[in-house]
């Protein structure tokens, strides 16, 4: 598969007043594939926004190059940046960037209008767009008079009039209550099928990502984190931090004694398999479906049932471990109740080391700006 977005070695620095250089993008390397659809996902403030704001030619690069679909669009180095409306994408933005003023017809056509598209032509394309994305038969009504779902599929319907290679989604569907945003995701992967345009979908929203990526590049505080399938990130976390952002996990302090596991605040052994070398203070991540809760003493650790939690599709429980709160999630069948004693197992756990303090610094600066 060629690779149609490809970032080399890009950084993009800000020089703020308050708090000096911020580096938001700190040597990116990506290639997206053609008819990939390829999502850009963490906390805010980690670059997501940056990135897509180089690829769209909107902002210049501190360092490194950018190539689409076999073209140079920008580069540090020879001072090339060729235009946004030259890159030939389609964008659309979380704030519904429709016309007001102007009706729905009028805002689908506008980029073929302004490339001087014959009008004929122009009737024809536009019809095709808004059949695609549902919007027949609204052609004279403005947008002020549909409802936000309505208004996003107008800037869909905008994006793909001009039949870009590459479509840019930037937080499209985040003003959109839960049960439209489910209902648009299947609308844009139906309209990639059909039109085979390649996506950068940016987002921080880990579920959203997970259901409509290929792949996915996991960023935090201007690094790149993890680049995999959603089923690799979140089985095969390469960070911590990667395995925090991606579904729910426990995470528990634990000593390493010996050849004896102990969590944080207690005399109890916790009996986990120690991966080679590892000894000292370190975390032990779990999700809450893979600890198991038992009534055995085998294997397990001694505590009791602090809550329990009656969900729609499993019951959670709350259990302490040393000092720490463990949530494990089971289904109804698998019954405690409150102050009954159990024992955990903790199935598979990953390692990672202790928190760093500095980078929990650094996050602390950042959220600031
Ligand atoms: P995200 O989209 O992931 O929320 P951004 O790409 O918007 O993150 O921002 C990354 C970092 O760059 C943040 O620390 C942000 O404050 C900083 N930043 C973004 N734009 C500017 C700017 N124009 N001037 C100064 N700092 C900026």
């Amino acid at each position: 598969m060629a690779d149609q977005i490809v970032l080399r070695n890009v950084t993009k620095i800000f020089t703020t007043k308050t708090l000096g250089d911020i580096t938001a993008v700190d040597n990116f390397n990506i290639s997206v594939h053609e008819g990939e659809c390829f999502s850009f996902l963490g906390p805010s403030g980690c670059g997501k926004s940056t990135t897509l704001r180089m690829i769209a030619g909107f902002e210049d690069l501190t360092a490194g190059e950018i190539e689409l679909c076999g073209k140079l669009v920008s580069s540090s180095s020879k001072k090339l940046y060729i235009p946004p409306e030259e890159r030939g994408l389609g964008m659309v933005f979380q704030a519904f960037a429709v016309w007001p003023h102007m009706t729905v017809f009028d805002n689908v056509a506008f980029p073929l209008a302004i490339k001087k598209v014959n009008k004929s032509e122009i009737k024809e394309r536009v019809a095709q767009a808004l059949k695609h994305t549902s919007l027949t038969g609204l052609e004279g009504v403005y947008p002020g008079e549909l409802s936000g779902g309505q208004q996003q599929r107008i800037a869909l319907a905008r994006a793909i009039v001009t039949n870009p290679k590459v479509m840019l989604l930037d937080e499209p569907l985040s003003n959109l209550d839960p049960k439209l945003r489910e209902t648009m995701r299947f609308e844009i992967k139906a309209l990639q099928k059909k039109f085979g345009f390649t996506i950068i979908f940016v987002t921080h929203d880990q579920s959203e990502a997970m259901a409509i990526s290929d792949r996915m590049m996991v960023c935090d505080m201007g690094k790149i984190m993890q680049i995999d399938t959603p089923e690799n990130l979140y089985n095969h976390p390469n960070s911590r931090f990667v395995h925090n952002f991606l579904g729910e996990s426990t995470f528990i302090n634990v000593e390493v004694k010996g050849d004896k596991v102990y969590p944080k605040g207690s005399n109890q052994e916790l009996k986990i398999s120690i991966p080679k070398g590892v000894k000292g203070k370190m975390v032990v991540a779990t999700r809450p479906n893979e600890i198991e809760l038992t009534t055995s003493s085998e294997d397990g650790f001694r505590t009791h049932i602090e809550k329990r939690i009656f969900l729609t599709d499993r019951t959670e429980y709350l259990v302490p471990v040393g000092d720490q709160m463990v949530k494990i999630q089971t289904p109804h069948r698998i019954r405690f109740n409150a102050q009954d004693e159990c024992y955990v197992k903790f199935i598979e756990p990953i390692w990672y080391p202790e928190d760093d303090e500095a980078a929990v610094a650094e996050r602390n600066k950042r959220q600031l700006i």
